[in-house]
C-alpha cells in the first residue's frame, strides 16, 4: 500500500508530461495507393466518349496525415479530373470511423487530371446506361471503379496514419512566372472568348490575373537526419496540359513527382494540388510554336520543380506548427430544369457523336443534367463545403469546392489573417466551374458549365475569410515571433 502511494504521483508525472510532449508535437504520415483503371474503362478530361487503351504513367491517390496534440487532419489528392460528393462523404466517414480524425477534418482533392477515368456525372452515366441498354452489361467497367475509389481513399488515410512520425515543417513560396495565362481573353468584337487559339488576330488582352505563386510545404524527419519524407505543392493552372489521348496519363504533377523523388530519395512522396486556376491554363495564345503533348508536360514539370527546389534550398525557414481546423458549409442557389429539357439535355449529349451540336449548347446540355441532378438531391440549394487547416501562425491551407477561378483565390489570398495561404481547389465536390459575378455577365466556357446562380464565387470567397479568421482564432493559437 506505501509502495502504491510513492508511486503514484510518479505515474501521474509521467502521464502528464506525456500530454504536454503530445500537444507540442506534429506527426505526419503520407501514404500512395494506386488507382489506375483497367485499360478498357472510359477516359475523362472531354465531352465524348473514350476508350483507353494503355498507360502513360500510374494514377496515384496520396495521402497525408497530420497530427498534433488534440487535432488530426488528413488530405488525399488524386490524380483524378473531379471528385464527386457522394464518394467523397461515405470514403471521409469510413476512414473518419477507422481512425478517429474528424470528417470534416478530412480533404479529398482531384489535382484535375485530364488523362484519368470517366467514372462518374452525366457523360458516364448516360454511356453506362447505354450500354446496359444495349448488352446488357458494361464492357468499359469491368471493376466498380467507385468503389474501389472509396474503399483506397480510406485505405491511404489509414496507411498515412499508421506510419506518422515527428517531423518538422518548412514553409516557403516559390514563383515560376511564365508558366500560367489566364485564358479567357477580350476579343475584337467585344466578347470574351476562353482559349482562343494561338496566335488569334481577334485577341485584345487577357480578361483576368493569374496567380504565379507556388506555395510549398516540406516535411522532414524530427530526428538528427532531418530528412525530407514529403511535400505537399499547389500551383494554379489547369492540370491539362496533355490529356493523354487514349492513354492513362497523371501530367506534370508526375514530373515534379520524379525531380522530387531525385533528389530526396525514392521514398519521398510528393503531393500536388490544384489552386484556383478555374481561368488559368498553360496556353500561351502569343506563342505559335508552343509545345505540346508529353514535352511540353516535361518542359512544365521540370520548370516547376526547378522553382520549387531552388526555392527550398534559398527560403528554407523552419517554423514551429500549430495545427487547427475547422469548415464551414453554404448553401448556393440554382435555376430549376424542367422535365422536357432534362430529357432534351439527355438527347442531346446522346447524340454529340453526329457532331451537329455546337460545344457550348453540349456543355448547357451537361449543366442542365446537373440542375436536375442537383434538384432531386438537394431541393433548391446546392451545399458547398469550406475547409480551413492550420498549419501554424504564418500558414494556412484553405481548401474550396469545384475549379475556383483565380480572382477568388486571389482575393481570399489579399484578406486572409495568414502570411502564406494556401487556396486549394477541387476539394471533396468538383464537375464545374465557379466564376466570378462578372465573368457570369461576360459568359463563355466555364459560365456555360456551371449549373449554380452567379454570385456563387464570392459566397465561396466570404466563406473562405470566415473559416480563415476563425482557424487563426481556434484555441492552442498563440502569436508566436518570427
Ligand atoms: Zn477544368
Amino acid at each position: 500500500m506505501k509502495r502504491l502511494i510513492l508511486t503514484l504521483p510518479f505515474v501521474f508525472f509521467l502521464l502528464l508530461s506525456r500530454q504536454v510532449a503530445a500537444a507540442e508535437e506534429l506527426r505526419v504520415g503520407v501514404a500512395q495507393i494506386d488507382i489506375t483503371p483497367p485499360v478498357g474503362f472510359r477516359k475523362g478530361g472531354g465531352y465524348g466518349e473514350v476508350i483507353s487503351t494503355g498507360v502513360r504513367d500510374p494514377l496515384f491517390a496520396k495521402s497525408i496525415v497530420l497530427r498534433q496534440g488534440g487535432v488530426s487532419v488528413a488530405l488525399v489528392f488524386n490524380d483524378l479530373l473531379s471528385v464527386p460528393p457522394d464518394l467523397s462523404r461515405s470514403a471521409r466517414q469510413r476512414a473518419s470511423e477507422q481512425t478517429g480524425i474528424p470528417a470534416e477534418n478530412i480533404v479529398i482533392a482531384a489535382t484535375h487530371n485530364h488523362g484519368s477515368p470517366e467514372y462518374w456525372g452525366p457523360l458516364r452515366d448516360l454511356a453506362h446506361e447505354a450500354a446496359l441498354d444495349q448488352h446488357g452489361s458494361d464492357a468499359r467497367e469491368t471493376i466498380d471503379y467507385q468503389k474501389k475509389l472509396v474503399w483506397a481513399w480510406s485505405q491511404v488515410i489509414g496507411e498515412a496514419d499508421r506510419v506518422a512520425l515527428p517531423v518538422t515543417m518548412d514553409v516557403c513560396v516559390a514563383r515560376q512566372p511564365g508558366l500560367a495565362f489566364n485564358r479567357r481573353y477580350h476579343m475584337r468584337d467585344g466578347s470574351v472568348r476562353f482559349n482562343p487559339g494561338h496566335g488569334n488576330p481577334e485577341i485584345v488582352r487577357p480578361a483576368g490575373p493569374i496567380d504565379p505563386d507556388i506555395p510549398v510545404v516540406l516535411f522532414r524527419r524530427y530526428d538528427g537526419a532531418a530528412e525530407p519524407i514529403a511535400s505537399l505543392t499547389t500551383f494554379a493552372m489547369h492540370t491539362a496540359v496533355d490529356g493523354g489521348g487514349t492513354v492513362f496519363t497523371a501530367d506534370f504533377p508526375a514530373v515534379l513527382q520524379t525531380r522530387l523523388q531525385q533528389k530526396f530519395g525514392d521514398a519521398f512522396i510528393s503531393l500536388f494540388a490544384e489552386g484556383t486556376a478555374g481561368d488559368i491554363n498553360h496556353i500561351d495564345v502569343h506563342d505559335t510554336n508552343q509545345l505540346q503533348g508529353p514535352p511540353e508536360v516535361h518542359r512544365i514539370g521540370n520548370a516547376l520543380a526547378d522553382a520549387v527546389l531552388a526555392e527550398l534550398e534559398r527560403a528554407r525557414r523552419r517554423s514551429p506548427s500549430d495545427l487547427a481546423a475547422t469548415s464551414e458549409t453554404i448553401q448556393v442557389s440554382f435555376p430549376a430544369v424542367g422535365e422536357a429539357r432534362y430529357q432534351q439535355a439527355k438527347q442531346l449529349l446522346r447524340n454529340q457523336k453526329t457532331g451537329r451540336t455546337p460545344f457550348l449548347e453540349l456543355v448547357a446540355a451537361w449543366r442542365d443534367c446537373h440542375r436536375h441532378h442537383h434538384r432531386q438531391h438537394y431541393g433548391d440549394r446546392k451545399p458547398l463545403e469550406v475547409q480551413a487547416i492550420r498549419l501554424n501562425a504564418d500558414t494556412a491551407i484553405v481548401t474550396l469546392p469545384h475549379e475556383v477561378f483565380v480572382e477568388i483565390g486571389l482575393a481570399i489570398k489579399a484578406t486572409s489573417p495568414f502570411r502564406n495561404t494556401i487556396v486549394i481547389s477541387l476539394a471533396n465536390d468538383v464537375d464545374y466551374y465557379i466564376p466570378t459575378r462578372r465573368a457570369f455577365e461576360e459568359g463563355s466556357y466555364e459560365v456555360t458549365t456551371c449549373p449554380l446562380d452567379p454570385g456563387c464565387g464570392e459566397l465561396l470567397l466570404d466563406a473562405a475569410r470566415r473559416v480563415l479568421q476563425a482557424v487563426k482564432r481556434m484555441d492552442g493559437y498563440q502569436p508566436r515571433s518570427e
